[in-house]
């Protein structure tokens, strides 16, 4: 039998969390034949609802569900862990500054980098989801200096499915015949959407998106901006951000991380990174990624034109920034 898994969930009582912890207990993110053992973590005002969530995995009696740890306390909750998935973070709240929302997160994920580096298995590949994720996961990498950078990551495989989703519905086509869109940058909306080296499968071969389409005005326009502010979309539509997709896209993420990716596709996620294509290194960006052999590495030799050069800037500019502001915080 396989060895068994801990997968932490932070902010686990949340909605998003709502949405994630029966995928994984159902070997979504890990695989059918992988036993699991859950660390839910939350804030005490969340304990019982927290609790809840417990009663729940137990009454759907998921045979891949080898425990649960349902804790408040962060160090019970990130010991042993393998995979630790940080969803709960510092909501925005109306009337709030940029820079109490930032404040309040950057003491969250300092003293959940302490927790995750003392405590968490070797190895424990991390996947931040709570915004601002990317900023978030940096923080998490400066104050866990002794868990590689590799294994600290945000989510923007969101992003790319919803890129994957808009296409897929604007041919006709099934989503998953469509691959290696990108989402570069920021999970924020200067994040850029590229479908410049998208493909289409088709009866006959292999098509770029762009001659399928045949609109760039589309592409370059609605297409991106659809994609940006889809999240607020939802938002209008559900009164409730987007909860089910983004456990979704979380699964997805670490799913692929861990067993890889197939051959001829990548996908994004947001990595540390070394400099590649121009973008400033020591910010986590979103790259187009593949998997194998549960490391990451960034696509090298994509051809960035000028339009999508200056929308990679733009979003790396919004990173520094978000990064001064994290580190003005912690003085
Ligand atoms: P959700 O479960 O809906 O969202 C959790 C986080 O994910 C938010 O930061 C949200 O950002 C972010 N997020 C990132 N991408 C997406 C996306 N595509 N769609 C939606 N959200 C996204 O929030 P809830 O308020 O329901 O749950 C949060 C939980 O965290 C609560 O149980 C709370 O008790 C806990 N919490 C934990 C803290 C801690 O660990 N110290 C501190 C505060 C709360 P955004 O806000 O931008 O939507």
């Amino acid at each position: 039998a396989k060895e068994l898994v801990r997968v932490l969930v932070t902010g686990a009582a949340g909605q998003i969390g709502y949405a994630l912890v029966p995928m994984i207990a159902r070997g979504v993110m890990l695989g059918s034949d992988q036993p699991v053992i859950l660390h839910m973590l939350d804030i005490p005002p969340a304990a019982e609802a927290l609790n809840g969530v417990k009663m729940e995995l137990v009454d759907a009696a998921f045979p891949l569900l080898k425990g649960v740890v349902a804790t408040t306390d962060v160090v019970e909750a990130c010991t042993g862990v393998n995979v630790a998935v940080m969803v709960g973070g510092f909501p925005r709240k109306e009337g709030m500054e940029r820079k109490d929302v930032m404040s309040k997160n950057v003491s969250i994920y300092k003293s959940q980098a302490s927790a995750l580096e003392q405590h968490a298995a070797p190895n424990c590949k991390v996947l931040v989801v709570a915004n601002p994720a990317n900023t978030n996961a940096l923080i998490l990498k400066e104050f866990a200096p002794s868990i590689p950078a590799k294994n600290i990551t945000c989510l923007t495989r969101l992003d790319h499915n919803r890129a994957l989703g808009q296409i897929s519905e604007r041919l006709n086509v099934q989503v998953s015949d469509v691959k290696n869109a990108i989402i570069w940058g920021n999970h924020s909306s200067t994040q850029y959407p590229d479908v410049n080296h998208a493909s289409v499968k088709t009866p006959s071969g292999e098509k770029p998106v762009r001659e399928l389409v045949k609109d760039d005005g589309w592409l370059n326009g609605e297409f991106i901006t659809t994609v940006q502010q889809r999240g607020a979309a939802i938002i209008k539509a559900r009164k409730l951000s987007s909860a089910l997709s983004a456990a979704s896209a979380a699964c997805d993420h670490i799913r692929d991380w861990v067993l890889g990716t197939p051959e001829g596709t990548w996908v994004s996620m947001g990595v540390y990174s070394d400099g590649s294509y121009n973008v400033p290194s020591g910010l986590i960006y979103s790259f187009p990624v593949t998997c194998h052999n549960g490391d990451w590495k960034i696509v090298q030799g994509l051809a960035i034109d000028e339009f999508s050069r200056k929308k990679l800037d733009l979003t790396g500019a919004e990173l520094s920034e978000e990064k001064e502001l994290a580190y003005s915080c912690l003085s």
